[in-house]
């Protein structure tokens, strides 16, 4: 199931990126692990008391000016508003209540979402300022005292929003549909790319009589399978937030990607690849999601013999973080191989889903080991005792070793392309851990 969202919202210097890393604590760093891949810090994983939730600040979403217009604040808590299951509104005891908290109160209010309001930088614990009960004012209900520098308050933060939270609400969709979400850049061919595989009589999930859920992904039944394909950005019902903001269409194609089984990552022939593309292109790797990079508007550019191939080579330099994915040349105008990308889905997704048994693990282990001699350090030489595979969505390899320290990142992933030789795994990372015994 794809985790809850909880939005930050709030005028600028109220001290929501504080309170947002405050949030997360290390939990961006895994992210920043992938080599050739940054990642805007506006939306990451946040963890209390054993349960998930992803956290966005809709701060980071634009650049940050002293003098911000309220039209951007509002742009702020719209997407607060499409996106999140409770919103966080951000105050500052330091300035009391302005005239801007009341204008964005009132919208928030106006949107039915279950609203936590945050007054920040009350930081003498156990102390409340006399200030501190204006903030009954803005009709949100109990304020809570925050010192996001020192995480005073921040637990009963969490409590409250997650208080408005159902974490056992069901699946969106049954297993049998494969979630596929369509992402890249503003003006790529996302819709036009749903649209050409739906067709005419497209089926849109809040067509659906007894949907609770207010979605506009496209539902595909028919001969070439069961495919839900999300919304990524108002694709249809176009959202009221332009998408043109590069942050905010990054922030939805990584809530798509949360949403998603099957990532196609979507590139502009005309236009090559982008920095935007490799953010997009990391989160889903990172999420560890099955993968296609889908060259769009093939039919708008001029070939030659070879360009295809030239343009592959490329591309593979550009996605070298994740050279399992499959390239695809396609054109949503034409229709030009969706037949294939279909085929593709389903193929990439049965990788990403593959269970491969512990005794054939063994037997490429045993193989691979005899080939190249795990290396030593004084002395002491690395043993992989056995290899089992712990999940799946992706598939995850736990070794059992004699010494982590010993299990260099080169051998291991010597040991990844051993399987990946032996089982494919095409379209789908994998994930090795590593666990130490006596
Ligand atoms: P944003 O614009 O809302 O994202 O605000 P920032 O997180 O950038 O914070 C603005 C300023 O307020 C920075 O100088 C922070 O150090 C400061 N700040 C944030 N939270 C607190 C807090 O709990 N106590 C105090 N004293 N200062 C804070
Ligand atoms: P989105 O913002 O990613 O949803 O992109 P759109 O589907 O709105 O497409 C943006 C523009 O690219 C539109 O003018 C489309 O007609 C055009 N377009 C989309 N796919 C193709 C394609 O395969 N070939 C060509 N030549 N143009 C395309």
């Amino acid at each position: 199931m794809s985790k809850p969202i909880i939005a930050v919202v709030g005028r600028p210097n109220v001290g929501k990126s504080t309170l947002f890393n405050k949030l997360i604590g290390h939990r961006l760093s895994i992210v920043e692990d992938t080599p050739g891949v940054t990642r805007d810090r506006i939306y990451a994983e946040c963890e209390w008391l054993n349960k998930e939730v992803m956290l966005v600040d809709t701060g980071g979403i634009e650049p940050k000016t002293d003098d911000i217009i309220l039209s951007q604040m509002r742009r702020q808590a719209q997407i607060a508003i499409d996106s999140a299951d409770v919103i966080i509104l951000v105050t500052d005891i330091k300035t009391g209540v302005t005239a801007t908290d009341q204008d964005i109160a009132m919208m928030l209010q106006k949107s039915g979402k279950p609203i936590v309001l945050c007054v920040n930088k009350c930081d003498a614990p156990g102390q409340v300022p006399a200030d501190f009960y204006e903030f009954y004012n803005l009709g949100l209900g109990d304020p809570i005292a925050v010192s996001s520098v020192h995480g005073h308050g921040t637990g009963d933060l969490l409590d409250e929003c997650f208080k408005h939270i159902d974490f056992d609400r069901p699946e969106e969709y049954t297993e049998e549909y494969i979630k596929v979400a369509i992402i890249g850049k503003p003006n790529v061919g996302k819709s036009s790319l749903v649209n050409k595989i739906a067709g005419e009589e497209r089926m849109i999930v809040s067509d659906i009589a007894g949907t609770t859920r207010d979605s506009t992904d496209t539902i595909v039944d028919d001969e070439r399978g069961k495919f839900v394909f999300i919304d990524t950005a108002g694709i249809r019902r176009k959202s009221r937030v332009d998408e043109n903001i590069e942050r905010y269409s990054v922030l939805r194609s990584y809530m798509a990607v949360d949403r998603s089984d099957v990532c196609v990552i979507l590139i502009d022939a005309v236009e090559g690849f982008t920095e935007q593309d490799s953010k997009i292109a990391g989160y889903a790797h990172e999420q560890g999601k099955a993968c296609i990079i889908a060259v769009n508007k093939w039919d708008a550019v001029e070939k030659h013999g070879k360009t295809m191939q030239e343009y592959e080579k490329k591309l593979q330099n550009d996605f070298s973080f994740m050279s399992y994915a499959p390239f695809l040349f396609i054109s949503a105008k034409t229709g030009q191989r969706l037949d294939k990308l279909f085929e593709l889905i389903k193929y990439v997704n049965e990788q990403n889903c593959m269970r491969i048994s512990t005794g054939k693990l063994n037997d490429i282990l045993a193989y691979a080991t005899a080939r190249v001699q795990p290396p030593t350090d004084k002395g002491k030489r690395l043993k992989i005792y056995y290899i089992t595979q712990a999940s799946t969505r992706p598939p995850t390899f736990v070794s059992f070793v004699n010494k982590a320290e010993l299990y260099h990142f080169s051998y291991q992933r010597y040991i990844e392309n051993q399987i990946r030789e032996t089982f494919g795994l095409q379209g789908t990372p994998i994930r090795m851990i590593t666990r130490q015994r006596g």
